[in-house]
C-alpha cells in the first residue's frame, strides 16, 4: 500500500515536471494569421516554375492530395497576405522529403528562389512542425511557388502554411500542456510494471513496460513535445513517430495474447494475433523508415498495412468477450478509443479527407484513456494471478501433508519420519520408543475393526499427549507406534507414556474387558550427534527389545543404551545396560 502511494506521487511529480517543461509554451504575446495554399498540382521532377505559372494543372479545391508523387507544388497567392504583415516563414507537418524550393513570384515576372534539403529544416519548438525561411515576399510578389520533391506523407502538404513569425506555426498551448499529462501518465503504468515484476515475473509486464516505452517514443515525437527539451534532426523525428506507433501498435497485439486468461482466446486466435503483432512491428515498421526507394508508396504503405492490425486485434477482443475474458473486458475498455483514433489517423493519412492538426488531439487523450485502464488491469489479473497462486500453494501443502501423516490418527507416518530421519537425529532426538499394543488381535476379533480404530485412535492421543518441542509420536503401521524423544530423562518420559495408553483407550473405548496394555523396546543413543544411524538399524534393534519385552510378559519395556564411538561409526560397540521393568 505504501509502495502503491508513492508510486502516485512520483507519477504525480512527473506530470507536474512535463507540465513545466511544457509552460513556455503558453507566452506568446501575439498570434499573427498564418495562409494556407490556395491550389496545389503535382507534377514530372524537371517542371520549372515558370512553366508552372503558365501550365500547371492546378487543383485549387481540398481535394487529390497525393504523396505518390516526384514532386508536388504549392501555390500560395498573394491576395492572401495583403493588408497583414509579408510572410517570411514556411511551416508544415514533420515527414520526410528530399527538397523544398521556394519561389518568390513578381508582376515583373522576377523570380526569387531558394532551395532547402531535408538538413535545413529546422523543428519548431512547439509541435511536431518544421519551418523553412522564405525568399523575400516583397509589395510586389504576387504569387509564391513550393516545389516539394519526394514528399513521404500527405499531412507534410496539407498542413503546409506561411506566416509573418513563429507565433502561429505550433500547437496550441493547451494542446501542448495535453501532451505533457499525457507523457505524466505513462510514467505511471512503467513505475507499475517495474514493482509488479518484482513480485510476478510475467512476461506481458515485460510487454506492457515496452509497449508503453514505445507509446512515449511517440508522443514525445509525434507530438513535438521532443523539440521543447533538445534539438533533433527533422528527418529523425519524421522516422520515429511513425515507427514508434507501429511497434507500440505491434506489441499491444503481443501483450494481448500474453495477457489474457488461459484459455480466453481460440488457440488459433491467438496465433493469428501474434503475427498480426509482429507483422505491424516489421511491415508499417518498414515503411516508416521512408526510405528514399519506397516514397512514391511508403505513405499509402505505412497505413493500409496497419488495416490488417485494426482488423485482427478488434476481433479478437470480440472473441475473447464472447469467451467471458474479464481482462479482455478491460481491454476493450481501454483500445476502442484508440482503434477510433487510429482509423481516423489512418483516413486522414490516406488522404480521404483534410483535417485540422488538432485532430491527432484525439489520439493523446485515447493513450491516456488506455494507460489508466490497462493499468488497473494488470492490477486486477496480478491480484487474480496473485490468488491464484496462493490457492496453488495451499493445495500443495494440502497434498504434502496427506502424504506425510497417518489418516487414521493423524500422526507423522513412517514415509516422513524416515525421509527426515538424519535432521532429527541431528536435532538431539537421541532416543528411540518403539510401541506394540499387547494381543490387539484379539480386540478386532471380538468386537470389530471399527473398536479396533478407535482404540488406535485413543493410543495415538496417548502418545501423542507428550507431543512437544522435545518428542515426536509416528505410526509405523498396524498398532505399532514410536515415539522420539530429546533432551532430559527421555526413558522415564517414554515409559510414562507407555503406562498411560490403557487408561486412555478404555476411557475412548468403554466396554472392553481387559485392558489395553502395550510393550515397548527403547533404544537410547549416547552422544547422537557424533554418529548416524539409519532408522532401519534403530527399528531392528528396538524391534528385537520388543521381542524381548513380550517374550517376557507383555505390558513393559525393555531397553538398551547405546554408546557409540566415533572411530568406529559402523561396528561400534556398544556398552549395553538391559532392564526389564
Ligand atoms: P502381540 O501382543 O504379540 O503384539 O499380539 P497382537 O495381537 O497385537 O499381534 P499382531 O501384531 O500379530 O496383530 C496385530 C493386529 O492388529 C492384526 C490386525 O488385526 C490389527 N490391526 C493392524 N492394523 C489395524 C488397523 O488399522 N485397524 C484395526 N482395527 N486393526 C488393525
Ligand atoms: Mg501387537
Ligand atoms: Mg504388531
Amino acid at each position: 500500500m505504501a509502495r502503491l502511494r508513492l508510486l502516485i506521487r512520483l507519477g504525480m511529480a512527473a506530470m507536474l515536471l512535463a507540465m513545466f517543461i511544457a509552460r513556455p509554451a503558453a507566452a506568446h504575446d501575439q498570434v499573427l494569421p498564418s495562409f494556407d495554399p490556395s491550389c496545389h498540382a503535382a507534377a514530372p521532377l524537371d517542371a520549372t516554375a515558370s512553366a508552372m505559372i503558365v501550365r500547371g494543372e492546378w487543383t485549387c479545391t481540398n481535394d487529390g492530395w497525393r504523396s505518390d508523387v516526384s514532386a508536388m507544388w504549392l501555390r500560395f497567392d498573394a491576395q492572401a497576405w495583403n493588408g497583414e504583415l509579408a510572410p517570411r516563414q514556411f511551416f508544415s507537418r514533420i515527414a520526410r522529403f528530399s527538397t523544398i524550393t521556394f519561389h518568390a513570384v513578381d508582376a515583373s515576372g522576377a523570380i526569387r528562389t531558394r532551395r532547402y534539403t531535408q538538413a535545413d529544416a529546422r523543428p519548431f519548438a512547439e509541435g511536431p512542425v518544421f519551418q523553412l525561411p522564405l525568399p523575400e515576399i516583397t509589395a510586389q510578389t504576387r504569387t509564391l511557388l513550393v516545389r516539394v520533391e519526394a514528399p513521404h506523407s500527405v499531412p507534410l502538404l496539407t498542413e503546409a502554411r506561411i506566416a509573418h513569425d513563429n507565433s502561429n506555426g505550433a500547437l496550441r498551448p493547451i494542446s501542448f500542456v495535453l501532451l505533457a499529462f499525457v507523457m505524466g501518465m505513462l510514467v505511471l503504468p512503467l513505475l507499475f510494471d517495474i514493482s509488479f515484476y518484482v513480485v510476478l515475473r510475467e512476461r506481458f509486464i515485460l510487454v506492457h513496460a515496452a509497449m508503453v516505452c514505445a507509446m512515449m517514443t511517440y508522443v514525445l515525437f509525434a507530438g513535438g513535445l521532443v523539440s521543447a527539451m533538445v534539438t533533433v534532426p527533422v528527418a529523425f523525428m519524421a522516422v520515429v513517430a511513425p515507427l514508434s506507433y507501429a511497434i507500440g501498435g505491434g506489441l499491444s497485439a503481443l501483450f494481448f495474447a500474453n495477457f489474457l486468461e488461459r484459455g480466453a482466446q481460440s488457440p488459433l486466435m491467438r496465433r493469428i494475433t501474434v503475427a498480426a503483432g509482429v507483422f505491424t512491428i516489421a511491415v508499417p515498421g518498414f515503411f516508416a523508415l521512408q526510405l528514399d526507394a519506397t516514397q512514391l508508396f511508403d505513405d499509402r504503405g505505412y497505413f493500409i498495412t496497419f488495416l490488417p492490425y485494426i482488423f485482427v486485434i478488434s476481433t479478437a477482443i470480440i472473441e475473447a468477450v464472447l469467451r467471458g475474458s474479464r481482462s479482455a473486458r478491460f481491454i476493450a475498455v481501454a483500445w476502442t478509443p484508440i482503434i477510433f483514433a487510429s482509423t481516423e489517423r489512418l483516413l486522414r493519412g490516406l488522404g480521404w479527407y483534410v483535417g485540422p492538426p488538432s485532430l491527432d488531439q484525439m489520439m493523446y487523450v485515447a493513450i491516456g484513456i488506455e494507460v489508466v485502464v490497462i493499468s488497473l488491469a494488470i492490477a486486477d489479473r496480478f491480484l487474480a494471478l496473485r490468488r491464484e497462486r496462493d490457492e496453488a500453494l495451499t493445495e500443495a501443502r494440502l497434498l504434502e501433508q496427506i502424504s506425510t501423516r497417518d489418516s487414521l490418527t493423524g500422526l507423522m507416518n513412517r514415509r516422513a519420519v524416515e525421509a527426515r530421519f538424519d535432521e532429527l537425529l541431528a536435532q538431539g532426538f537421541d532416543t528411540f520408543a518403539l510401541i506394540d499394543l499387547d494381543r490387539f488381535k484379539a480386540i478386532n476379533d471380538l468386537h470389530g475393526h471399527q473398536i479396533g480404530d478407535a482404540a488406535l485412535i485413543a493410543c495415538a492421543d496417548a502418545i501423542r499427549a507428550g507431543n512437544d518441542r522435545d518428542s515426536i509420536a509416528v505410526r509405523l503401521g498396524g498398532e505399532e507406534f514410536v515415539v522420539l524423544l530429546r533432551g532430559e530423562r527421555t526413558l522415564e518420559r517414554a515409559e510414562a507414556l507407555r503406562q498411560a495408553i490403557p487408561m486412555r483407550i478404555a476411557k475412548a473405548v468403554p466396554g472392553l474387558e481387559l485392558p489395553v496394555t502395550a510393550s515397548m523396546g527403547v533404544i537410547v543413543l549416547a552422544e547422537a550427534s557424533r554418529h548416524k544411524m539409519a532408522f532401519a538399524e534403530f527399528y531392528a534393534r528396538a524391534d528385537a527389545l520388543m521381542y524381548e519385552a513380550k517374550a517376557s510378559g507383555r505390558n513393559r519395556l525393555a531397553y538398551e543404551r547405546l554408546t557409540v564411538f566415533s572411530s568406529a561409526p559402523k561396528r561400534h560397540r556398544a556398552g549395553k545396560e538391559r532392564t526389564a521393568a
